[in-house]
C-alpha cells in the first residue's frame, strides 16, 4: 500500500525546472499536460523522460481536452483517436506509465450506446498501440459532469472488458454527483480496478457538475487518504488545483504521517 504524489503540470516553470522543483519538494509523480494540443516533439519527450527517471519521478500525460469518442461525426472520432495516439507516442518516449483522457460526451445517445462506441474506440486504440510497441497504458478518466461519459461503474467495466486503465478523479466523482460521494463504496470499486492512477484537488460544482478546481483543503485530503488506507489501495495521486505543487507536497506530507508514503 503506497501513495505517489505530484502535480498536474509544471506551474509554468517548463519541464526542466518543473521536474527539479518536484524533486526538491520530495514529489515522485507528475502529469505532463497536453491540454490544448500535443505540442512536444519525440526528442523533447526523450529528454523529459530521462530527467524524470534520474529524479525518480513517475510520469503520466493528460491528453488534449478536445476528445469525444462517441461524437455524431465520424471525422471528430478519428481526430480524437489521433490526439490520444499522439499523446501515447510522446508518452512512450517519456517512459510515461499512463495517458489520461476524458473519453466522451453522451450527447443524444443513451449511456449504453455511448459505452459501446467508447469501447469500440478503446479496443481499436489498444490494438494500434500494441502494434506500434508503445508502452503507456491509456486511462479513461472519471469525469466531473453528468453530461460526460465516465462514472466509476462505466469505467470499471471498460477496464475489465478492454484491459485499459482508469484515472480515478476523486474530485470529479464528487462534482458529478452534486457533492455526494460515498468514499467507502467508491474505494471498494477502485480497489478492484487492475491498472489505475488518480487525480484529486479541491473542487466547486453546480447542479451541472464541475465548475472549477480550487486549492485542496487539508481536511479533504486526510479524509480521502484515510479511506485509501482503510481499503489498502496503492495509487498515484496527481493534484490539479491552481497550486498543484504546493497541494501535492501537502498530500505527500499527510500521506507520510499516515504511513502511506
Ligand atoms: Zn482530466
Amino acid at each position: 500500500m503506497s501513495i505517489k504524489s505530484g502535480p498536474g503540470g509544471f506551474e509554468g516553470l517548463g519541464y526542466e525546472k518543473g521536474l527539479e522543483r518536484c524533486h526538491e519538494l520530495g514529489l515522485d509523480a507528475c502529469e505532463v499536460e497536453f491540454t490544448y494540443g500535443v505540442n512536444m516533439s519525440n526528442e523533447t519527450a526523450d529528454e523529459v523522460g530521462k530527467l524524470a527517471k534520474s529524479l525518480g519521478i513517475s510520469l503520466s500525460i493528460h491528453a488534449p481536452y478536445y476528445i469525444n469518442l462517441a461524437s455524431e461525426e465520424a471525422p471528430k472520432i478519428a481526430a480524437s483517436k489521433q490526439r490520444i495516439l499522439d499523446s501515447v507516442e510522446r508518452g512512450h518516449h517519456m517512459g510515461a506509465e499512463f495517458v489520461v483522457f476524458h473519453a466522451a460526451f453522451y450527447g443524444m445517445r443513451t449511456k449504453d450506446e455511448t459505452y459501446v462506441m467508447v469501447k469500440d474506440a478503446v479496443d481499436d486504440l489498444m490494438a494500434t498501440i500494441k502494434k506500434k510497441g508503445w508502452t503507456p497504458l491509456i486511462a479513461t478518466e472519471t469525469t466531473g459532469k453528468p453530461s460526460q461519459f465516465g462514472d466509476i461503474d462505466e469505467l470499471s467495466r471498460l477496464s475489465e472488458e478492454t484491459g485499459c486503465a482508469v484515472c480515478v478523479d476523486f474530485a470529479h466523482l464528487k462534482a458529478r454527483n452534486a457533492g455526494v460521494v460515498d468514499y467507502d463504496e467508491m474505494c471498494m470499486k477502485v480497489k478492484k480496478i487492475k491498472h489505475k492512477t488518480a487525480h484529486f484537488s479541491g473542487i466547486e460544482w453546480t447542479a451541472k457538475g464541475e465548475r472549477r478546481h480550487v486549492p485542496t483543503d487539508e481536511k479533504l485530503i486526510k479524509e480521502l487518504l484515510q479511506h485509501i488506507k482503510n481499503h489498502g489501495i496503492s495509487i498515484r495521486m496527481i493534484n490539479e488545483s491552481p497550486e498543484p505543487m504546493k497541494d501535492a507536497a501537502k498530500t505527500l506530507k499527510l500521506a507520510k504521517g499516515m504511513g502511506l508514503a
